[in-house]
């Protein structure tokens, strides 16, 4: 266990002083502690129909709503207050807030952190930025588009006790591979019998096979009473890339543990930004308090699966179709396997600058190309321009 052990955090004399002052019922009362602009009415000066403050860690209506899609309404961690949750700047903000927790926070687990390569390029700068010793393992097969199970288990078996493993949780940036529901069953066995924590980073949920479905990682864990770090993004799944909507979720073993857990989320908070926009963590409340929006919600996310499910079968048939009878060469059946925004092609760098320099087509330099940008009008030329620099 890690997190039984957490502190409570030194105290906040200004977020003491508006705790108290918030419950003094006291009908002479006058705050006149929190910095912020209040009206003749002696109330927060609202603009419109937002309300102006926001309590550091963000609204609790938020965080239960944005805890309950990633782990279920009927979590029974959720229900049992074991779950210290704070609204973060977006997936980024919730990936570093919890980094810095583990260094900060949390004195018996090992300082190394292992991540599965090729990943998101933010990953291994973050986690140096903080310290942090990140180790790499294999996680991809190009040969398959499979995921390299037997890599990953085989740093999960050879990694110190209390080891802690980035996982994505649902459509992988950028091999679009993930674990099947029995891989996921075999890792989560192996990962808690050795005392490791599962890092969760979910960007993507609803893009992949459905909203419940790419949690099944995360609620696995959960069901073997696993401690974990969840890094939740709002960004894709709602469009909210601007609002800088997130939040990171602390799985601790009590009630108390996670009361502390969050206690020292809150200082963290304080002295990185202070408190959590409301804007966009508003819009997901609204949004998620209204069974009619949220079943909108649930209808346009699988229109958007549906599409990008559309763009991988049609690129590949395409790239098939180029010249009747020969097909491009490369191992392009890995377009069609995989789930969410992206696809790892078999391309170099090389071919890759070339498909930016004579066709302007801006595809990383490791192959990977969001699928959400092809289109019915640009497909074949994108297809016949693949073909051309990869001969
Ligand atoms: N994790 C992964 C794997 C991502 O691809 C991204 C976005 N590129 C993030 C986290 C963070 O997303 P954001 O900060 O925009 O929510």
């Amino acid at each position: 266990m890690f997190f039984q052990d957490v502190k409570q955090g030194p105290p906040d004399p200004m977020y003491h002083l508006k705790v108290a002052a918030d419950q003094d019922t006291n009908i002479n009362k006058v705050d006149l502690g929190v910095g912020v602009y209040r009206n003749e009415k002696g109330q927060y000066h609202e603009l419109g129909v937002l309300k102006a403050y926001e309590i550091t860690t963000g609204s609790p209506e938020f965080l239960q709503k944005a805890s309950q899609v990633i782990f279920g309404k009927d979590s029974e961690f959720l229900n049992n207050g074991q779950i210290a949750s704070v609204q973060t700047i977006s997936g980024t903000g919730a990936i570093h807030i919890g980094a810095l927790f583990l260094r900060n926070s949390v004195p018996n687990l090992n300082k190394s952190i292992y991540v599965g390569t090729p990943t998101w390029g933010n990953y291994v700068p973050m986690f140096n930025l903080l310290g942090l010793e990140v180790q790499t393992y294999n996680y991809y097969d190009k040969e398959t588009g499979e995921v390299e199970f037997a890599s990953l288990l085989a740093a999960v078996r050879t990694a110190p006790k209390g080891s802690t493993f980035v996982l994505q949780a649902c459509c992988n940036n950028p091999t679009a591979s993930e674990l099947t529901e029995q891989q996921w069953r075999t890792l989560a066995e192996e990962m808690t019998s050795r005392g490791h924590l599962p890092f969760f980073d979910i960007a993507y949920q609803g893009l992949g096979r459905g909203l419940d479905e790419d949690a099944y990682g995360v609620r696995h864990f959960a069901s073997l009473g696993s401690e974990m770090i969840v890094a939740q993004s709002f960004a894709k799944n709602l469009g909210l890339y601007g609002e800088r909507v997130g939040a990171l979720h602390v799985v601790a073993s009590t009630k108390e543990a996670a009361a502390a857990v969050k206690d020292q989320l809150r200082c963290m908070i304080r002295w990185e930004f202070s408190s959590s926009p409301a804007y966009g963590s508003r819009l997901v409340d609204l949004i998620l308090s209204d069974p009619e929006s949220q079943a909108k919600w649930h209808v346009e996310l699988r229109e958007i699966r549906e599409r990008l499910e559309r763009n991988r079968q049609k690129l590949f048939h395409q790239l098939a179709n180029v010249h009747k009878h020969e097909q491009t060469p490369g191992n392009w059946h890995i377009i069609k396997r995989g789930q969410g925004l992206f696809s790892l092609l078999p391309l170099t760098p090389t071919q890759c600058e070339a498909l930016k320099r004579d066709y302007h087509i801006y595809v990383a330099p490791n192959g990977r190309m969001n699928i959400s940008g092809l289109r019915e009008s640009n497909i074949n030329y994108v297809a016949q321009s693949i073909d051309t620099v990869v001969r």
